[in-house]
């Protein structure tokens, strides 16, 4: 693996360094990018403060004009190229010989101020770079100098990025490092081919989460054709200027952004950000494909707030949705810290499928959830509302249908509330033993 591999995603807010003589521009640019994503910004109007600024360190994109009144010669791009600052150049022309070179200067984007959209162009790049600093790229190519060039291009654009320099290795990385979602690969290799990379990673991996992107100096015009329909994205000749496969890169990140934003649309609940329904059924239904390869089989337990059409009635709709959102804030802190299915089935009944857990173990999760749901304080004019619930608890048995195992837990909450809610009931000992905490 390559050192290229340890690259981290920043965990403070990033930083921008805003390099503007004119104080009018430089307001209008921060209020475009401040719109556009959270960022910290750093507002400079001479090279020396810049400097100071530089040299701190932690810049996580320089915005700069060509020219300052301390440094009249561009002098700020060679400072922030030797300080290795993703830079972004705002420039009042187009400079032909620092435009069409700009990767080798450094440069990770330039715009001309051309019109009254320049400024929204540029915070759209700031943006661009800062996001790229959550998508993971793997670059694979034999040949070390291509594939160290193409690696240091796309670090400077902020991605983190893998390299390997065969196709084995290539699938190896991606197996051990399912956030890698771009794939830019040669075709020439001596043991697989691009061509056959491409249909492997396809069979595994789908174009709605991960992309491909074929690159090749070969003078076969049929390669491409072959690529895309293996199963790639895009394809690229070589030589390409460096601006059209950054182009291409983006346009497929843009398209992985808008894929993942209609995925979670699609499977979240909008009051609790849990999941759906339908994403429950989903994913439960695909772990239970998965169960004889667990440790244990796991267990599924329904939630279901006591007495809440009493708290609507007497609070009010909307405090009952903030009853809800508190559960679903309950569940998805749970969620993140256990491996577990947290879901919204509808009105106020919740499901939980906490994966590969003994009976004990799940249980202490699902008393955990109501103990918590019960410990809830609501501040305000809700200050008065307390909050309890029950639930049905069954353990995952191998060979029911989920459908089956659900209509068991409904069973044992119907159990729960019949004897006086604010418990669990289960069927841990047999169907005819119940348990109630
Ligand atoms: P039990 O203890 O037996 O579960 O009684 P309950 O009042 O909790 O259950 P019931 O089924 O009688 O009432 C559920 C109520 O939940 C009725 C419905 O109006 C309300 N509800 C369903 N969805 C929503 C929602 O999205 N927001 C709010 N505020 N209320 C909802
Ligand atoms: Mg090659
Ligand atoms: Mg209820």
């Amino acid at each position: 693996m390559d050192p290229a591999n340890s690259k981290s995603a920043p965990t403070n807010s990033p930083k921008v360094l805003l390099v503007e003589d004119s104080p009018a521009l430089s307001r209008l640019l921060r209020q475009e990018i401040i719109n556009k994503v959270e960022c910290d910004i750093v507002e400079c109007r001479l090279l020396h403060e810049a400097i100071s600024e530089i040299t701190k360190g932690e810049i996580t994109v320089a915005v700069t004009g060509l020219n300052l009144p301390d440094a009249p010669d561009g002098e700020i791009l060679n400072v922030l190229a030797r300080y290795g600052t993703p830079t972004i150049l705002f420039s009042a022309s187009f400079v032909p010989d620092l435009m069409l070179n700009y990767a080798s200067r450094q440069l990770v984007d330039y715009i001309v101020k051309d019109d009254i959209t320049s400024s929204a162009r540029v915070a759209s790049a700031v943006s661009r770079v800062i996001s790229n600093g959550s998508t993971s790229i793997l670059v694979v190519d034999d040949m070390m100098a291509v594939r160290s060039d193409l690696v240091a291009f796309l670090q400077r654009q902020n991605f983190a990025v893998y390299a390997a320099k065969t196709g084995a290795e290539a699938l190896q990385i991606l197996e051990q490092n399912r956030e890698i979602e771009i794939v830019v690969t040669d075709h020439f290799m001596p043991d697989i081919d691009g061509f056959e990379l491409t249909k492997r990673i396809r069979s595994r991996h789908g174009s709605d989460r991960l992309r491909i992107i074929g690159v090749s100096a070969s003078t076969d015009r049929h390669l491409s054709a072959s690529f895309l329909k293996a199963g790639a994205s895009d394809f690229v000749y070589r030589p390409f200027l460096p601006e059209e496969l950054q182009c291409r890169i983006d346009n497929n990140v843009e398209t992985l952004r808008q894929l993942k934003r209609l995925r979670y649309v699609a499977e979240r609940d909008p009051l609790t950000s849990l999941f759906n329904r339908r994403a429950f059924f989903e994913r439960a239904n695909k772990y239970m494909q998965t169960i004889e390869a667990q440790p244990h089989y796991g267990a599924i337990s329904i939630i279901d707030i006591d007495h809440f059409k009493s708290i609507n009635d007497a609070f009010g709709h909307d405090a009952g949705d903030e009853v809800l959102k508190s559960i679903g804030k309950i569940l998805l802190d749970i969620a993140y810290e256990e491996n577990l299915i947290a879901s919204r089935l509808g009105g106020e009944e919740f499901a939980v499928l906490i994966k590969s857990k003994g009976d004990n173990e799940a249980l202490t999760i699902v008393n955990k959830i109501v103990d918590e749901i019960r410990k809830t304080e609501f501040s305000g004019s809700l200050s008065e509302i307390k909050i309890t619930a029950s639930a049905g608890f069954v353990e995952i048995n191998r060979h029911d249908e989920l459908c089956k195992q659900l209509n068991r837990a409904d069973h044992m909450l119907y159990r729960a509330k019949r004897l006086g809610r604010d418990r669990i009931c289960t069927s841990l000992v047999s169907d005819d033993i119940e348990q109630t905490l």
